[in-house]
């Protein structure tokens, strides 16, 4: 493999009179560490110290330049997973004179793009945290093309789904280990270091129990372009023919115990076929072949599910959730299916029967064992009937709870259905549009004074510019009329351009009036400059 980056592919003297002479050159996004990517020309890895170094020279750049900050508590996040501790990048600095009595450095010609994975061993990790953020981060960067090289310094092996990421450029990706094989000192040409945070909705509970993020900043669109690109990587062509309904199960553990009996249920209920597909016994590629094709599908709680990203718009999912756990405090499917513009149904439903539940409290604690607690402790989790909000990532409450296997109660698993979904022809969805109006153009306001008491306000205005270039079902007009010196406002919703205000409107007074566009009920334009009517 060392043959891989061929020193005569480059001009190895030329690149290593550039390092001497120009040193390490850093140029970053970013204002914290947990939003910063940055760009190097020449950063290098000293495999033996397991240490990044930036040389310094006099054309050296490092921006920003934050001095002992760097350290406080690092220059950046390797991984997408929000200042994770153990995730944290920085580099040793080094003078470029230093560089006469170190080994020959091995020069990376690639492009490459420097992260770590967060757990890929995990398919909901890989897709939420690796696979998402190293495709919209190659996005951002132009020369994050095609020929990038990725390299993942999380220290793990392969994982059970490498090919995955092998999907996201021609090159193969390399691993921390493996950058021992090429040298002491490898320097990579160009590079850039971190990944977008962008598309990410969901925290995983460090420092507050789980639940989505904040401030979500992917809608379906970018998931359903990521998801076509793998499919075309992947190359699965479209299931066609008739509805089915996908029942994802899991074989190790947290199993479905009456599959069969819930298999015949969805078929009678919605009168269709039922596959059943899982880890274990398909290729992935397969997996998303029939996955794209699906009306339903239906799984316990667990990594599986981030597939429900290649379901057809307008289908259902279906999150079964075992014995004492509350589906609204573990939501990464959930809000990865009610994205806008996913256009996914979302149902849960949990087991409330305790007999219908079958626990394990002789495993391993990682598998939700519980006899290496304290008998009180063990009694209490036996005895309790939902598991409390909790931080991540070795609750044994939780661990015990979330792998129980589950006998599904059909009555009360078709009643949820029946209850949340829109039968009629899940597939049908349109891809509704996402375009908001623009500004209303020229808004004017006339007064009159009718009476001492009496007063009229009238407000007209403009379309916004790009409505005349667009079919929309429904235009309204929102209104906000404020009296000066108040701080509550009078909103109106209008069908038209123009209207006359008269009730509440008083004579001698100043009034603070907005108008919006509304497109479809609700994709909301910007307010127009505020009128000031003065009656
Ligand atoms: N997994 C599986 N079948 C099983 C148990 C696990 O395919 O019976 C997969 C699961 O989808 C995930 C990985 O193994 O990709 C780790 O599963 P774990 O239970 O640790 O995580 P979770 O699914 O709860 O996120």
């Amino acid at each position: 493999q060392s043959q891989e980056f061929s020193q005569v592919r480059i001009d190895y003297h030329g690149a290593l009179l550039a390092l001497q002479e120009h040193g390490t050159r850093m140029v970053c996004t970013g204002k914290m560490h947990t939003d910063r990517i940055c760009r190097f020309d020449y950063l290098c890895y000293c495999t033996e110290a397991e240490e990044f170094v930036f040389f310094h020279s006099n054309a050296s750049v490092m921006l920003p330049n934050l001095g002992p900050r760097r350290f406080q508590p690092a220059l950046l996040d390797l991984s997408s997973v929000e200042d994770h501790n153990t995730q944290y990048f920085n580099f040793l600095e080094l003078p470029a004179a230093a560089l006469k009595f170190m080994p020959k450095p091995v020069f990376v010609p690639d492009v490459t793009l420097i992260l770590n994975r967060f757990n890929p061993d995990n398919l909901m990790h890989i897709f939420h945290d690796d696979l998402l953020p190293i495709y919209y981060t190659m996005q951002q960067y132009s020369d994050l093309d095609d020929e990038a090289r990725l390299v993942f310094m999380e220290g793990w092996s392969e994982g059970a789904h490498f090919d995955l990421y092998r999907l996201l450029s021609s090159k193969q990706p390399l691993l921390k280990e493996q950058l021992k094989t090429f040298g002491k000192l490898m320097c990579f040409t160009k590079s850039y270091v971190g990944l977008s945070k962008m598309t990410t909705w969901y925290q995983y509970g460090f420092v507050q129990p789980q639940g989505p993020k904040a401030n979500i900043l992917i809608s379906g669109n970018e998931i359903r372009q990521f998801a076509s690109f793998l499919v075309e990587r992947l190359n699965v062509t479209r299931e066609e023919g008739d509805d089915y309904i996908v029942v994802f199960k899991r074989t190790t553990n947290r199993l479905i115990l009456n599959e069969a009996e819930l298999l015949l249920a969805l078929a009678q209920e919605f009168q269709m076929r039922t596959v059943t597909v899982s880890l274990e016994e398909q290729p992935f590629d397969s997996i998303i072949q029939i996955i794209r094709g699906a009306t339903m599908l239906v799984s316990m709680h667990g990594a599986q599910m981030i597939t429900s990203m290649f379901l057809p718009r307008g289908a259902a999912v279906v999150e079964l959730f075992p014995y004492a756990i509350n589906p609204e405090q573990y939501t990464p499917y959930k809000t990865l299916a009610s994205l806008p513009g996913m256009d996914l149904q979302y149902v849960a439903w949990r087991n409330t029967m305790e007999e219908n539940t079958v626990t394990y409290p002789d495993r391993p604690w990682d598998q939700g064992g519980i006899v290496h607690l304290e008998k009180e402790e063990q009694e209490r989790i036996l005895a309790s009937k939902e598991v409390p909000r909790h931080l991540c990532c070795r609750n044994p409450e939780w661990l015990f709870r979330i792998y129980q296997d589950t006998t599904v109660d059909i009555a009360s698993f078709l009643e949820v259905l029946r209850e949340t979904l829109k039968k009629p022809n899940l597939k049908k969805a349109k891809v509704a549009s996402t375009v908001h109006p623009g500004r209303v153009r020229e808004p004017k306001c006339q007064t009159s004074v009718q009476a001492t008491n009496e007063a009229k306000l009238s407000v007209s205005w403009q379309i916004p510019w790009n409505l005349k270039y667009l079919k929309v079902k429904e235009v309204k007009y929102e209104v906000w009329i404020q009296e000066q010196g108040e701080n509550t406002y009078m909103p109106y919703i209008l069908p038209h351009q123009n209207y006359t205000f008269s009730e509440n409107i008083k004579p001698f007074t100043t009034y603070l009036v907005w108008v919006r566009c509304i497109f479809n009920k609700n994709l909301l334009g910007p307010f127009a400059d505020v009128l000031i009517c003065k009656t």
